[in-house]
């Protein structure tokens, strides 16, 4: 292992070719606690087209310089690398991963790569009307959209200059397309958007869409409103049971940190997704990787791998491997929110979600 040239300051693990631990090819990646990991996001970008502001700090955002983010060579790479590692699943974010160039033909090629079974997408829809086609075709099969208010006022102000017509367009063309199962996700903050849980567990009623609300975390550039605005999935359910009736539960999946339920006759479904206050970590299942190509081991914690020193280092797929392999094998057993432990160097936006 090359000295890590930030020590003291990042908790970064810094790798040279040829200076790799070495684990068996031949089964897919465990964790030191025995869970298999198989499931990247990947932050293709940490710009965006909003400003939302659970997620990013009015002014002062720091963008990485383009030279410092992954090519589509490098990300193919890893994605190659991550595959022989057995991931299987694969979800791009950002920032706004719509705004990536050539996003049509990352999708074709990644979705291309053996070993890759499911390629999802996180998205705030403001460019998927003519994306959403496009992208089916090349490959993408589903997408989750971040829609945190029906109110389009209230949308301008929480985004800080989103257009809901454009996001619900979005929406429509996904569903058109048949990204499917189409998923929805608000982040709720007390005092902002709170006030728009029932209207928004209505559209299961009518769409047979999933839809999902987040807790608020307390992500670097936000920690202050997370400290004051987080509701919790259980008052949540409260509110929605005493307008709706009980909520039934609906088949869970071990891969998915959302518990669901279903108001009793809707075609849809609702999430709810409690990462502050019932952690899932026992049954997690993934890693992150940042736009500027580090493994990113817990999304609550500021523990990195950097992939793309080796890879600029010449690194082969098989050395990359090597490498996902061991921060899989290094992802800490979760987070540390009960003991006051925050995250401190990156932001939302540089992570994904
Ligand atoms: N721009 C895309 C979008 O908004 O869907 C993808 C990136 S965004 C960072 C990914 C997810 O993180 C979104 O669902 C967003 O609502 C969620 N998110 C952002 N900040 C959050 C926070 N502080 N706590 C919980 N979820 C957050
Ligand atoms: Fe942009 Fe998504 Fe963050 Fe909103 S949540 S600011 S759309 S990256």
């Amino acid at each position: 292992m090359a000295e890590d040239p930030m020590k003291g300051t990042v908790p970064v693990t810094f790798y040279e070719p040829g200076g790799v631990p070495h684990y068996a090819s031949d089964t897919p990646a465990l964790d030191s606690y025995g869970r298999r990991i198989d499931y990247l996001r990947i932050s293709l970008t940490d710009r965006c087209n909003m400003r939302c502001v659970y997620c990013m700090p009015a002014v002062g955002v720091q963008f990485a310089p383009r030279p410092e983010l992954l090519t589509n060579d490098e990300l193919l790479l890893v994605v190659r690398a991550a595959a022989a590692a057995g991931f299987r699943k694969l979800r791009l974010t950002g920032g706004e991963p719509t705004l990536r160039h050539d996003l049509v033909e990352l999708v074709r090629a990644m979705k291309a790569t053996p070993g890759i079974q499911q390629i999802a997408m996180t998205t705030n829809a403001l460019r998927l009307r003519k994306l959403a086609g496009p992208l089916k075709e090349a490959g993408l099969d589903r997408v989750n959209i971040s829609i945190d208010s029906l109110d389009a006022a209230k949308f301008r102000q929480l985004t800080r200059g989103g257009n809901l017509d454009d996001v619900w367009a979005g929406i429509e063309a996904a569903d058109a397309v048949g990204l499917h199962p189409i998923k929805l996700n608000a982040v709720v903050v007390r005092g902002m958007n709170d006030d728009e849980v029932l209207r928004l567990a209505e559209l299961t009623t009518r769409y047979p869409w999933e839809f999902r609300f987040i807790e608020v975390m307390p992500l670097t550039g936000v920690a202050g409103l997370a400290e004051e605005g987080v509701v919790s999935s259980a008052e949540l359910i409260a509110r929605i049971e005493e307008r709706f009736g009980p909520l039934e539960p609906y088949g869970q999946d071990p891969a998915d940190p959302a518990r669901r339920y279903r108001i009793p006759g809707a075609p849809g479904k609702l999430g709810f997704i409690s990462a502050v206050t019932d952690p899932f970590c026992a049954t997690c299942n993934r890693m992150r990787l940042t736009a500027d190509g580090r493994l990113h081991l817990c999304l609550l914690r500021d523990d990195e791998v950097d992939l793309r020193a080796a890879i600029r280092a010449g690194a082969s797929v098989a050395e990359v491997e090597q490498i996902i392999r061991h921060a899989v094998y290094l992802k800490p057993w979760g987070h540390g929110l009960p003991e006051g432990v925050l995250p401190t160097l990156r932001g939302m936006s540089q992570l994904g979600g």
